[in-house]
């Protein structure tokens, strides 16, 4: 035995507009065997138009969909950590996720300069793998210098 949808000798009804086609529509989908498979395919795939397995555009909006999202688009924040999630690797959002992270460190990096250069400032340098700015390393330069006095001097009392 088939199952035969019973929308498909007037399809017309289904995308109607019309508050009475729409009612039609669902009362014909109530006897549909097909009902229960047709709503939750409109449902997991977002369909927006149209009245599918009894359920109109509105009786729809609330429902949930039971199948996962579709797939992110790879090279965005959310693909890559979709992916995480998933412990997969994807060379896009590797590459996606390492030029933010580096344009990240520059933005902190421009603050740190703001103020005239820090040991922070220092620290994102050497994570950019660059060369510091001569602030930055005047001022952990002096840090470095403080921190061996005061080893030496807690050496000295002990
Ligand atoms: S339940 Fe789906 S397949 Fe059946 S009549 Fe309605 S829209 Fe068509
Ligand atoms: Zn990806
Ligand atoms: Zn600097």
């Amino acid at each position: 035995m088939t199952t035969k949808a019973l929308c498909s000798s007037n399809p017309e009804l289904w995308f109607s507009t019309k508050n009475a086609d729409k009612a039609k529509a669902v009362q014909i989908c109530r006897a549909c065997p097909l009902q229960d498979e047709c709503a939750q395919y409109a449902t997991d795939n977002r369909i927006r138009f149209g009245t599918w397995g009894g359920l109109t555009e509105a009786a729809r909006r609330g429902r949930k969909p039971r199948l996962p999202k579709p797939p992110a688009v790879c090279g965005t924040q959310l693909a890559f950590w979709r992916h995480r999630s998933k412990r997969e690797t994807c060379n896009t959002c590797e590459a996606w996720h390492a030029a933010s992270v580096e344009a990240d460190r520059r933005r902190r990096l421009e603050n740190e300069h703001a103020k005239g250069g820090t040991k922070t400032g220092y620290q994102l340098h050497m994570r950019l793998k660059e060369q510091p700015c001569e602030p930055c390393r005047e001022v952990n330069r002096v840090a470095c210098e403080r921190a061996r006095q005061r080893r030496a001097a807690a050496r000295s009392v002990a």
